[in-house]
Formats: structure tokens, C-alpha cells, sequence
């Protein structure tokens, strides 16, 4: 049995989203659709970073990430890589879509580890509501961080 199109995939993803649980695997694409992924399972933990590179990168106050196990996302599509050293001597590898250049996860290729996905581009981003909010040091001060979160200066 051959698999299922993406596109008819996306549509039935689209009409379970208003039941109430949250149903895995989700599906997420770059802004033109040459990469795409599946989630597989809930993230580990979902991070908000105020650091001037993430706003560079989301052209927003933060950036959304969520750490999820290497075995619980499948990646379609080729994608490009970047490298940046960040403060803390750590790499910085980017994966990203070659046509449209949107983000689609960061690793360090020194560590074994959770991917660090950009997951604004799932279907459904119910589940990414920042547990912890971190370089909020960086953080602009019109945005007002929520009362419950975990707050961090810098890096933890
Ligand atoms: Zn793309
Ligand atoms: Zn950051």
C-alpha cells in the first residue's frame, strides 16, 4: 500500500484539531512546503528565548522552541545547515528549508541531546505555550512575561 499524500494528511489533521485531545502525529511545513515533518509525540519541555538572535531570526520579541527527542520528529525534504558559535563556546547548528530559508530546527552537533525544533510551523500549535522563558535579560520591555513561567537572566 503506497502512503498517503501529504496534502490529504494536512486536511484531516486540520479537521481533528477542533476534538479535544491533542492527536500525534503533527504535522509542520516551511512557508513553501519543499520541507516538511511529523511530529510524533509531545515535546519534552517548550522554551521561549528573548535573546537578540532569536528576535533577529523570528523577526519577533522571541523565539519559540520546543526540545524533542531525535526519535520523535520525521523530517521530509532536503534542507540546508548553518553554524554559529554561541557565548557560551556551544555550536549553534541551524537546519533550514533551501528555497524559503525558514528555520526548521537547531542541534549541537557536539552533544547527543533533544533536537531544538522551531515549531511555529506545526498545524497545531496548541502545545506550545513556553514553560520557561529564558535571556530575559535581552527581553523588550513591552512584552510582560506570564506570572507562572520560569524565568532565567541568561542561559540556564
Ligand atoms: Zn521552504
Ligand atoms: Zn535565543
Amino acid at each position: 500500500m503506497s502512503p498517503k499524500p501529504l496534502t490529504l494528511q494536512f486536511t484531516e489533521l486540520n479537521n481533528r484539531k477542533y476534538m479535544e485531545e491533542i492527536i500525534y502525529p503533527i504535522l509542520g511545513a516551511c512557508q513553501c512546503g519543499a520541507v516538511s515533518y511529523e511530529l510524533l509525540t509531545p515535546p519534552l519541555k517548550v522554551v521561549a528565548c528573548h535573546c537578540k538572535e532569536c528576535q533577529k531570526l523570528s523577526t519577533s520579541a522571541f523565539s519559540i522552541t520546543a526540545m524533542v527527542d531525535k526519535n520523535s520528529v520525521r523530517f521530509h525534504g532536503k534542507m540546508n545547515e548553518w553554524r554559529r558559535v554561541a557565548d557560551n563556546g556551544n555550536v549553534v547548528a541551524a537546519k533550514f528549508c533551501p528555497s524559503c530559508s525558514n528555520r526548521i530546527y537547531h542541534f549541537n552537533p557536539n552533544e547527543e541531546g533533544p533536537l531544538k525544533l522551531k515549531p511555529s510551523n506545526l498545524n497545531n500549535t496548541e502545545m506550545l505555550e513556553p514553560s520557561v522563558h529564558i535571556w530575559v535579560s535581552e527581553k523588550q520591555n513591552w512584552y510582560t512575561l506570564p506570572k507562572n513561567a520560569v524565568v532565567y537572566q541568561k542561559q540556564p
